[in-house]
C-alpha cells in the first residue's frame, strides 16, 4: 500500500513529466474507482496547462490554469506509468502532454480515487478540510496543546489525522523508536523536549524514506516506468522477534486495531 514517502515520489516523477505542459488529452476510461470519476472530468481538464504539483496528507495533487486542481489518491494498488507502451486493463485514466508523453493511472483494486476540486477551495474540500499538519510542518508546541490531558496512547493519536496528516502506520512506529518513545505513552505525558524530538523523528524517518525511493529510482521512476514505489528497510516495523536498530528485540502489540512494532529497550 502507497504510504506518503511513496506518494510524494510520485509526484516528484510526474512533476518531470507534466510541469509547465498543456495537457492535449484527458481520458477517464471507466466512469468510477472507489467512488465516481466526476463525469466532466476530462472535458474540464483537456487544453489546460499544468502549473503545479502537490501532495496533501496521501492525496497527490496536479493544478492546471484553468483554477482546477485534479486531485489523486492511490488506494491500495494505485500507481502512474510514464509512457506505457500499450494499455493495461487497470489504466483507469491518461493523461497525454502536447510533447507527446503519456501517463496512465493504473489501480487493479481500484480503491483509489479521482476528484476534480476547484484550486481556490482545496483547503474546504471535504477530505482536507479537518485534515491536521502535514507531518514536515509539526510544531511540537501546537502538539503539546492538543495533546494535553489526553490519555490517550501517542501511537494512536499519531495516526489519527486531524492530529498529523497521512503519517500512517508504518512511519508512526518508526518515528516513535527513533525518538525513544513507548508506543503505550499516555500523549499528554510526553514532555516539551521530547515532543521536540518525536517531531523531528517524524521528518526524518520521512525524509529517509523519500531520499532513498529517490536514490533506488532514477528521477522518481522505476526502470518499467513505474512512478513511486520502492522497496525499503524498517528498524522496527513488521520485524517482531528481531533485533532492532540497537540490541533490543522488537515487539508488537495491537492498538487501536493497528499493529504496532517497538522495542522495548529503547523505547520508553
Ligand atoms: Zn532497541
Amino acid at each position: 500500500m502507497p504510504e506518503l514517502p511513496e506518494v510524494e515520489t510520485t509526484v516528484r516523477g510526474l512533476e518531470g513529466v507534466l510541469k509547465g505542459r498543456r495537457l492535449a488529452r484527458v481520458e477517464p476510461r471507466r466512469p468510477d474507482l472507489r467512488r465516481p470519476i466526476p463525469h466532466d472530468l476530462g472535458q474540464r481538464l483537456t487544453g489546460s496547462r499544468v502549473t503545479k504539483l502537490g501532495r496533501r496528507a496521501k492525496y497527490g495533487l496536479i493544478g492546471t490554469d484553468r483554477g482546477d486542481t485534479l486531485v489523486f489518491h492511490l488506494g491500495m494498488s494505485g500507481h502512474w506509468r510514464i509512457d506505457p507502451q500499450a494499455f493495461d486493463k487497470h489504466d483507469h485514466l491518461l493523461l497525454e502532454t502536447d510533447e507527446g508523453r503519456r501517463l496512465t493511472l493504473n489501480d487493479a483494486r481500484r480503491f483509489g480515487t479521482l476528484d476534480l476540486v476547484p484550486t481556490s477551495e482545496l483547503d474546504e474540500w471535504p477530505a482536507f478540510r479537518a485534515l491536521g499538519p502535514e507531518p514536515f510542518e509539526l510544531d511540537p508546541k501546537w502538539l503539546r496543546e492538543r495533546f494535553q490531558s489526553r490519555s490517550a496512547p501517542i501511537k494512536v493519536l499519531l495516526l489519527d489525522q486531524r492530529m498529523v496528516a497521512g503519517l500512517g502506520n508504518i512511519y508512526a512506529c518508526e518515528a516513535l523508536y527513533r525518538a525513544g518513545i513507548h508506543p503505550a505513552r499516555a500523549a499528554g505525558s510526553l514532555s516539551l523536549p521530547r515532543l521536540r524530538r518525536l517531531a523531528t523523528a517524524i521528518r526524518d524517518v520521512l525524509d529517509d524514506a523519500i531520499a532513498a525511493g529517490g536514490s533506488s529510482l532514477r528521477d522518481f521512476v522505476s526502470p518499467d516506468g513505474t512512478l513511486g514505489y520502492f522497496s525499503k528497510r524498517f528498524a522496527v516495523y513488521d520485524r517482531e522477534g528481531q533485533q532492532c536498530g540497537s540490541d533490543g528485540t522488537v515487539r508488537r502489540i495491537v492498538q487501536g486495531g493497528r499493529s504496532t512494532f517497538y522495542c522495548p529497550k529503547c523505547q520508553h
